[in-house]
């Protein structure tokens, strides 16, 4: 019997039937009463999400279009802006925010570490002119999570900067409350904790970045939020909607928010707890010293590549191998979306069948009994 298919990478997540199925429904316009009602519960519903009085936006993109929204709606080219770089993703904004003409400080955190707020303290002393910092919350690369709330209160406390937030694998799986922790951009992607495929992002600017907005000379057409939040006051969208992804947005939101957020939140760290208990019960050292809830990366005993790929092959279950210089030597599963505990114990079987297939005997029955023990103790 075929083993049932698995998608346990960190973005894209599986995607439950009740989204699926929006996917398939026949096409409405956007320009329909019908539409419009399910535009404005689900921007109420973003809001939720990411714990904002702000009105949150949709843009048709990948998240990558998303951080790219972030700087022209903000900067101006010249602007000198702080980058916190832990990994691929710290990487390529700072790449974005170099090709605007960003004049880019790269605050350097060596790969697995999360940030030491003191680093970003003494840069900001340093440069007193910094208009905005650039972090992720959680660097999928490392699956590390960096310290938000209190990188929140430093970029405030020490700096008239924006503090510019990539929540891609954050937003739903952990806490970052926007207006609480003084966040002034955060993004989200739709094939993280959202449970769609690729495809929209979201952005929210707190009324500081809207200042900085009406001021932002970076040239801008497309992303321009001043003009969506006039479409959207309407009830309306400024370009043609992916209706679809709207409509299965709203179906993914409905799971997501079912029991509240923060029981959501709850769930997931109680989740990484366990995946991270039965790992070890296989020999597989938690290669983050701060490790995400949404996001656990693993030191493999064998080639990760290898690992993943028959892991895929002989098991139908696919996670993420490393990136760049960590690439063979961890490999990365998701903890966020549509994920169940089956799903993990499932994983964590099938990972000790294949690491012994591999030559690295491993038993996956006391995986999985570690993995059930987190919860009872
Ligand atoms: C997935 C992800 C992105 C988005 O990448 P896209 O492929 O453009 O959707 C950005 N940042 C982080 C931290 C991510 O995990």
């Amino acid at each position: 019997m075929e083993k049932p298919y698995r998608l346990m990478t960190p973005g894209p997540v599986q995607v439950p039937e009740s989204v699926l199925k929006e996917l398939g429904r026949p096409m409405i316009h956007h320009r329909t009463p019908e539409f419009e009602k399910i535009l404005t519960r689900v921007l109420g519903r973003l809001k939720e999400v990411f714990q904002t009085k702000q009105p949150v936006f949709i843009q048709a993109a990948t998240g990558s279009g998303g951080l790219e929204s972030a700087i022209v709606n903000t900067l101006s080219p010249g602007d000198k802006v702080v980058a916190i770089v832990s990994g691929k993703f710290g990487e390529r904004w700072r790449d974005i925010a170099k090709n605007y003409g960003m004049n880019v400080i790269s605050l350097e955190v060596e790969w697995g570490k999360a940030l030491d707020p003191r680093m970003l303290d003494a840069t900001l002393e340093l440069h007193m002119d910094v208009r905005a910092v650039l972090t992720q919350a959680c660097e999928t690369s490392t699956a590390v999570v960096h310290p938000m709330k209190e990188i929140g209160r430093i970029v405030r406390a020490k700096s008239n900067a924006i503090l510019m937030v990539d929540g891609i694998t954050a937003l739903g799986v952990m806490d970052l409350p926007m207006d609480a922790w003084n966040l002034d951009v955060v993004v989200g992607g739709s094939q993280k904790s959202f449970m769609l495929p690729a495809g929209l992002q979201f952005i929210a600017l707190s009324e500081k970045a809207w200042d900085f907005q009406t001021r932002a000379k970076c040239p801008r057409y497309y992303w321009d939020l001043k003009e969506e939040l006039k479409a959207n006051k309407a009830n309306q969208t400024r370009f043609s909607t992916p209706v679809p992804y709207v409509r299965a947005l709203d179906a993914g939101l409905e799971v997501m928010l079912k029991d509240g957020l923060q029981s959501n939140i709850t769930r997931f760290a109680r989740l990484a707890k366990q995946l991270r208990a039965g790992g070890e019960k296989l020999g597989l050292k938690v290669y983050a010293e701060a490790p995400s809830p949404s996001v656990t990366a693993f030191v493999t005993p064998v080639d990760g590549e290898k690992l993943r790929d028959h892991l895929e092959a002989k098991y139908n279950i696919t996670v993420m191998g490393g990136q760049d210089k960590l690439k063979g030597k961890i490999i990365r599963i998701g903890t966020l979306g549509y994920i169940s505990e089956e799903d993990l114990e499932a994983t964590l079987e099938s990972l000790a069948n294949a690491l012994t297939d591999l030559g690295h005997s491993a038993d996956g029955k006391s995986a999985v009994a570690a993995f059930r023990m987190v919860v009872r103790k």
